[in-house]
């Protein structure tokens, strides 16, 4: 019935409005810009109608007067109709346009605004566009005309003489004229400006100098679009008031995951918390395997050496029509805190966890004082033989089950690129280093620091050429984040 010009905010997916996520998830058509947070359409419905009316790189976009046309036609065929913009559709959005043009068709609009790159960006590279010492006004500047050309639209005096912040939008290839201009009016050279790229995103950039200094200094880190440009005192206060580079030590940094795509959301959320761009590749992929239906009496211990197999466990059990109690005459014994939470989601607290070294030889440690005679070690197919093997040394009857195999998940060419481009690249076993390398053929070389989670991996990275950078002192996920961190933030 209605279309909705709706602001998606300048990137942060935290920071669109639950209006805009509302209409989001209601909208029968969304026509949405390439300004928008990657996972705004996530909540869309299924059989939306999206549509995309952004340029790519330098390319041709939607002409505005066809975008107009397309909100008309199916604003007036009934549809609910959502308009989403980068930042605010009202700041430097067109979305006056449209919302005249819809006005002029007799179609119903609403504004959501949203929040703006010019507010939003400063303000996640710790500049505030006001402050009560620094700056009584601020002002929101198209940097997209050339401010050479006679035709300029822009009062270049009058903006050297406001006496407030400037904030220009769509400045960047402009900079140097636009800093030049300023200075010609009589603006000090020596005015602080900053420039913010992919403000509120995972891959913020902030280049501060003065006036005088800034295109240089963005020309020298080589800062590209969008980035908005900020000129004045308060630019300063980024000193004393950065503090998404706090919260973010990870900023900047691109972290490639490549476990399998079921596990790997829990890391990759980690590193995103900590401000990383993540590559998402996984390497693996956990197939589980038929086996007969399990009976698992007359065992007095049984070992889980993974998540994955408490998780294909517990299936084969619940298929069988067994659950948890079959456990219950046995001790059970967990490689590592991962498997022990993975028992305790099923109901089944770990008898015996390795303290540290979350590997084979730490369980057979951990196991060293508990009286063994049938043992049952549930687990992948390709596993190693340590702790079946120590077992039976003691004299204790073994058996194995393989409750999945681990098999390569292809990457597509785009993947691989990331991959080998990334800053970092963490591998959390060792088919995760086999299947990578392997997907990544002959001439792929991996540019970032490799990261491994324990001893096995690292064994598995240098049976392929490969030194690990970092090794984790605990192996499991809080170990492999943690030693990443330390060595992200000594590296600086
Ligand atoms: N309506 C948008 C602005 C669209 S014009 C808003 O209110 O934010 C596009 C310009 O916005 C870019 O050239 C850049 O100057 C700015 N911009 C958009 N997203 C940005 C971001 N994440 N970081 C810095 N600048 C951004």
């Amino acid at each position: 019935m209605t279309v909705y010009l709706v602001g998606a905010g300048p990137g942060d997916p935290g920071l669109l409005t639950a209006r805009a996520l509302e209409l989001i998830a209601a909208a029968d058509v969304i026509v949405y810009d390439r300004l928008i947070p990657a996972s705004a359409l996530d909540g869309a419905r299924a059989d939306a109608t999206l549509v995309y009316a952004g340029k790519e790189g330098g390319g041709e976009s939607m002409p505005q007067a066809e975008i107009s046309r397309l909100l008309v036609a199916h604003g007036s065929l009934g549809a609910t109709v959502v308009r989403l913009k980068g930042g605010d559709p009202f700041v430097f959005g067109r979305g006056g346009e449209e919302a005249s043009a819809l006005r002029e068709a007799g179609v119903a609009f609403e504004v959501v605004p949203g929040v703006t790159a010019g507010v939003a960006g400063p303000a996640y590279a710790g500049i505030p566009v006001t402050h009560r010492d620094a700056a009584s006004a601020v002002a929101f500047v198209t940097g997209h005309e050339d401010p050479d050309k006679p035709s300029s639209a822009l009062d270049w005096e009058a903006l050297a003489r406001f006496p407030g912040t400037l904030v220009f939008y769509m400045g960047v290839r402009q900079l140097r004229s636009i800093a030049a201009s300023l200075v010609a009016c009589g603006r000090d050279a020596a005015e602080p400006a900053a420039v913010v790229e992919r403000g509120t995103l995972p891959g913020q950039r902030v280049v501060a100098g003065s006036l005088g200094t800034i295109a240089d200094e963005a020309a020298a880190g080589g800062v590209r679009a969008p980035a908005v440009v900020v000129v004045g005192e308060v630019v300063r206060l980024r000193e004393r008031l950065d503090w998404f580079g706090v919260v973010r030590p990870l900023g900047g940094l691109t972290v490639a995951v490549t476990r399998a795509r079921a596990q790997a959301s829990a890391l990759a959320d980690r590193l995103r918390r900590l401000g990383a761009a993540v590559v998402e590749a996984p390497a693996i992929r956990i197939v589980p395997l038929d086996g007969p239906a399990m009976s698992i009496s007359g065992y007095d211990l049984i070992c889980l050496t993974s998540p994955n197999g408490v998780r294909i466990l517990f299936e084969r059990l619940l298929a069988a029509g067994g659950d948890a109690r079959v456990l219950a005459g046995a001790r059970v014994a967990a490689i590592g805190p991962g498997t022990a939470s993975a028992l305790r989601s099923h109901g089944v607290v770990a008898d015996v966890v390795p303290p540290e070294r979350f590997v084979a030889e730490g369980l057979v440690e951990a196991l060293a004082g508990v009286p063994v005679s049938r043992a049952l070690v549930a687990r992948a197919a390709e596993a190693r033989d340590v702790l079946v093997e120590a077992l039976r040394a003691r004299g204790a009857a073994v058996d194995v089950v393989a409750l999945y195999e681990t098999v390569a998940e292809p990457l597509s060419e785009a993947q691989v690129a990331a991959v080998c481009s990334s800053d970092y690249v963490t591998f959390t076993s060792s088919s995760t280093v086999r299947f990578l390398l392997q997907s990544l053929g002959d001439g792929a070389r991996l540019g970032g620091r490799l990261v491994s989670i324990g001893p096995v991996t690292s064994a598995a990275l240098r049976e392929h050429g490969l030194e690990p950078d970092v090794e984790a002192a605990r192996h499991d996920i809080d170990g492999l984040v943690e030693a990443l961190l330390a060595d992200a933030v000594s590296g600086e």
